[in-house]
């Protein structure tokens, strides 16, 4: 489903990205793990074109694009985009717009979809994240939790093949992290593909059916979670998970 070869990513003259290379499944669970600065969001926005790669190639589903330093086309961005999208730690909602009218609004701009089927849509999406009792609420009205649930639903809305999460509890409150996680494991046992940056380990541990580790913009290590929390093979891992589990 998505295929990433020798992607490098430089600003200015520093290459935050070395050569990168990976093939995700439909319907495979990636979590993304490193120290700070390691080049973890810089992946994640590389998949959808919020970056650009310096060099190398991405390809999803039947859209292949290749980098070689010139920014990418509007078609090849919308090509790509049709595929996937972006949870943010900071939800990024429309604040002058209810969270029903934030659901809705990219179907119906975007893919000119019929209002009320997309209203019954954005219903069905509110009850699964929990939140139909705060249809009519603005994002200003909702606790963190809530507006990054919000987020999600309207993510789901596209019904994107591939869902991409920067960091999204980082920015929560302890005690809402849970009920954010709750919903993307859902979202998981349903088949969503999906690939997560994030600090929590426990989680990273729980949902992936693959944990990458990345370091200085390479990819040190990867497998299952059991192996890799359990019995990273390289020092570099170890030395990381020893200092945050
Ligand atoms: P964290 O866990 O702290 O969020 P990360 O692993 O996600 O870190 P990135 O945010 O991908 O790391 O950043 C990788 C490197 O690229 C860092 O050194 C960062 O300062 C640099 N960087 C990221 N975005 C830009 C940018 N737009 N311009 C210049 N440098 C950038």
């Amino acid at each position: 489903m998505i295929k990433v070869e020798n992607l490098s990513k430089q600003f200015d003259d520093v290459e935050v990205l070395k050569s990168i290379s990976l093939e995700i499944e439909k319907g495979e669970v990636v979590s993304i793990i490193g120290p700070s600065g390691s080049g973890k969001t810089t992946l994640l926005r590389c998949l959808n074109l919020l970056e650009t790669p310096s060099r190398g190639s991405l390809q999803i589903n039947d859209v292949h694009v290749t980098f070689t330093g010139k920014t990418p086309s509007k078609k090849q961005k919308i090509d790509i985009r049709q595929f996937s999208g972006m949870v943010f730690q900071h939800f990024h909602l429309f604040p002058h717009k209810t969270v029903i009218e934030n659901i809705i609004e990219a179907p119906l701009v975007v893919q000119k979809r019929n209002k009320q089927d997309l209203v019954r849509e954005a219903e069905g999406l509110l009850q699964k994240v929990g939140l139909l009792d705060h249809k009519n609420q603005y994002p200003e009205q909702l606790s963190g939790g809530q507006k990054q649930r919000a987020a999600i639903a309207r993510i789901l809305a596209l019904k994107p093949d591939l869902l991409l999460f920067d960091e999204p509890t980082s920015a929560l409150d302890p005690e809402l992290v849970g009920e954010v996680l709750t919903v993307i494991k859902e979202l998981a046992l349903e088949g969503q593909t999906m690939v997560i940056v994030t600090h929590e380990m426990d989680f990273a541990r729980e949902v992936s059916d693959r944990v990458i580790f990345i370091a200085d913009g390479h990819i040190v290590e990867q497998g299952k979670p059991e192996d890799i929390f359990k019995a990273p093979t390289e020092e570099r891992t170890q030395k990381f998970l020893q200092k945050v589990l």
